[in-house]
Parts: structure tokens; C-alpha cells; sequence
């Protein structure tokens, strides 16, 4: 049942923002602040060459590339580096037909990424972002894609079970919320801040320290008013 309307739409990549940090994401999807160093240049090269190498197909494959995606469940829009259409034996639940081909075949997204995978589940979560607009634009059920490492030079699996569906779900839910409200989240020094591409232009041991100094005067002023 769609519960967002095409011009609600929000961008897909942008749940790895809010996945690393909410804040991060404010500051990128908001108000529109985006530092390329040179891993994001790289990582950005990566994309527009995959995407730049059209469709594909071999014995029971077809490769789509740079394929537009869209939710209107979860209010989300983007772009697949590649979805494989992988043959089926026959009409399996959750298999599709495709138009000019015979048989029975279920979408697999593959995202590109330089590097290796990360500690935290935010590239599974993008992937499984990306199957659910699969599942809801062709009607298919996908159990699985894999993610593409370019320092390993190999595929990982990534499952998409009910604890990723419902996280990446929540996530969705989140960046509604944040984007209606408007308003970047406030800093609050991490360990990782020290490796956020927006770490010069969030500041976060300045604008926490500020935030503390604020709390530390309201409390200060609450005391006064009691002891007047
Ligand atoms: S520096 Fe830290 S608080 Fe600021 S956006 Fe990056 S991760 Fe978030």
C-alpha cells in the first residue's frame, strides 16, 4: 500500500548517511553540504563507470545497470549500480517475466564499493533498500544480493532477512521524520567523527562542548529560580 506520493520521495543513498550518523545525513540532505575528498571522489568514479557500462546478459543472466528505483512505501528513490535478472527453472514464488524473454527470472542487485566492507551493516542496508523497491516495482521476493568490494575484488552475499527488511525499514521511517522536521540533529563527539568525511564542517567537539555549556547554564538558571 503506497504511503508516499512521488514528490515525497527521498534519496535511497542517503540511508547509509543516516545509518552512520543522523547528524551526517542533516548536513548532506538538508542543507546541502557535501566535502568530496579523495575517497568520495573515488568511490563517486566507481559508480558513474558502472554505470556507464550499459546492459549486459549471459546464459541465464541478464545484467541491468544504473537501473531508477522507487518506494512509495518507503518513500525512496535511486539508482541500482547493477541488478542481475538471474533464470529460474519456472514460474518459482517471487520469480518475474520479463518483457521479450522467455521463462522466469529474479531480480539480485549488486552495489559497487571501493574498498572493504565496513564495520557497521550500512552497505547492507542500502542493498536491502534497494531489493525492497525491486520487490515492490516488479512484484518480485528477492532473498538475497551481494556487494562488490574493489580492494577485495569479490562478491559478498548479503541475505535480506526480517531483522535488515525491518532496520532498513525503521531507517526510511527516520529520515521522514528528520526531513519533515527540518532541522540538522545536533553534534555529539564519536569515535567515528574522527573519520566523517564532514568532520571540518560539523565540528562536533566544539558544537557538543557548546551544547554541554547550554545544559550546564539552563540547569544553573533553574537553580537560581528555586533558591529565589
Ligand atoms: S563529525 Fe561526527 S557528529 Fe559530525 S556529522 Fe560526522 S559523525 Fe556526525
Amino acid at each position: 500500500m503506497p504511503t508516499y506520493s512521488e514528490d515525497d520521495l527521498l534519496s535511497l543513498s542517503g540511508l547509509q548517511h543516516l545509518h552512520f550518523c543522523e547528524r551526517q545525513w542533516g548536513l548532506i540532505h538538508i542543507e546541502q553540504q557535501w566535502e568530496e575528498n579523495r575517497l568520495t571522489a573515488e568511490g563517486r568514479v566507481l559508480h558513474e563507470r558502472v554505470h556507464e557500462s550499459g546492459s549486459e546478459s549471459r546464459p541465464g543472466v541478464l545484467v541491468a545497470r544504473g537501473l531508477y528505483l522507487q518506494s512509495l512505501r518507503m518513500g525512496l528513490t535511486g539508482q541500482a549500480d547493477a541488478v542481475e535478472f538471474q533464470e529460474v527453472g519456472g514460474a518459482a514464488p517471487g520469480a518475474i517475466q520479463l518483457p521479450g524473454r522467455k521463462g522466469w527470472w529474479r531480480p539480485f542487485p549488486v552495489e559497487y564499493k571501493r574498498g572493504e566492507p565496513k564495520a557497521d551493516s550500512c552497505d547492507e542496508v542500502q542493498l536491502c533498500a534497494q531489493a525492497i523497491c525491486l520487490e515492490e516495482m516488479f512484484g518480485a521476493a528477492i532473498g538475497s544480493g551481494a556487494l562488490f568490494y574493489g580492494k577485495r575484488r569479490r562478491r559478498t552475499e548479503v541475505r535480506f532477512d526480517a531483522e535488515l527488511r525491518a532496520h532498513t525499514e525503521e531507517l526510511a521511517r527516520r529520515m521522514h521524520q528528520l526531513f519533515s522536521a527540518g532541522a540538522t540533529p545536533a553534534a555529539v563527539y564519536m569515535k567515528k567523527c574522527d573519520r566523517c568525511s564532514l568532520f571540518d564542517r560539523c565540528l562536533p567537539r566544539a558544537t557538543s562542548k557548546r551544547t554541554t555549556v547550554e545544559r550546564y547554564l539552563a540547569r544553573a538558571l533553574r537553580d537560581e529560580e528555586a533558591e529565589t
